[in-house]
């Protein structure tokens, strides 16, 4: 077909859990991060130590106003536009500007609602909305070509709305937050405990299960578990949880890790169709 060629996305999480989060999709040629919750110079250093330290980021698409998330944005706008010579855009909810604290509040602000696509160059992106305890919370799906990357975290309950957005995603991105069991046995104080596991804190491992069950489609091939508490929570849990609701769904073409807080975690790579 004249026009159609292949790429490769990279899908690199450069960080993910309570101490912040980041993660990068690119195809070499237009680039995102999802949340700027760990340090500018983290972040760079750890996209030069992947050797993408080059590639653009043409946007950063915030998803909430939680500081694991949003904290570094205004050191980031600056850094951005040195490194590329224009202002980034910097991606959120008109609720997530609201409260944003004024120091974590970038140049460059654009305002996003959920379920109304846009574009940076070529990637097409969404925002939806997530119930989690912020003013207006949303998470993030982009496309490039026919590949569909998205991240969902920090979320307090499976919704409809969210299974739905999954479907169709080669790549997941999904909070695994914690083991119910193991934060409810313990040391947190008993109002956090009942933040975390209230309709609009985070996910168990078996609500995160839930959803990928109710909501994966027949193109996902990665599976990243995310924002894992290191409280509440062991990788190895996480991990049985996810591989048992894939088994019992007879789905074995599923590629599973857990990204970590360090970011040392290899990116993904998966072929595109671009047109
Ligand atoms: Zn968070
Ligand atoms: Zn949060």
């Amino acid at each position: 077909m004249v026009g159609l060629f292949q790429r490769d996305i990279t899908v690199a999480v450069l960080s993910s859990g309570s101490a912040g989060n980041c993660t990068y999709v690119s195809d070499g040629r237009a680039g995102v991060l999802i949340d700027c919750g760990i340090s500018t110079r983290r972040i760079l250093a750890r996209m030069d130590g992947l050797g993408i330290g080059d590639w653009p980021i043409d946007a950063v698409l915030i998803t909430h106003e939680h500081s694991d998330h949003i904290g570094s944005s205004r050191v980031l706008a600056k850094a951005l536009r040195k490194r590329q010579g224009k202002a980034v855009p910097f991606f959120m909810t008109r609720g997530t500007d609201e409260g944003a604290h004024p120091n974590s509040r970038p140049e460059g602000i654009e305002y996003v609602e959920s379920g109304v696509p846009f574009r940076v160059r070529h990637l097409l992106v969404e925002a939806f909305t997530v119930p989690h305890d912020v003013l207006d919370p949303v998470a993030y799906k982009v496309g490039v070509g026919d590949v569909n990357v998205a991240v969902i975290t920090d979320l307090g309950r499976p919704t409809a709305l969210v299974a739905r957005k999954m479907r169709d995603c080669d790549v997941l991105v999904l909070e695994y937050n914690h083991d119910l069991v193991q934060l409810m046995d313990g040391a947190y104080p008993w109002h956090l405990k009942q933040r975390i596991r209230s309709n609009h804190g985070h996910l168990s491992n078996q609500q995160a299960s839930n959803l990928l069950v109710s909501g994966m489609g027949p193109r996902l091939k990665y599976l990243a578990l995310a924002h894992l508490s290191e409280e509440n929570n062991t990788p190895d849990k996480a991990l049985a949880s996810a591989r048992a609701a894939l088994a019992a769904s007879n789905w074995y073409d599923v590629d599973v890790f857990v990204a970590t807080q360090n970011g040392m975690t290899e990116p993904i790579r998966i072929k595109t169709n671009v047109w």
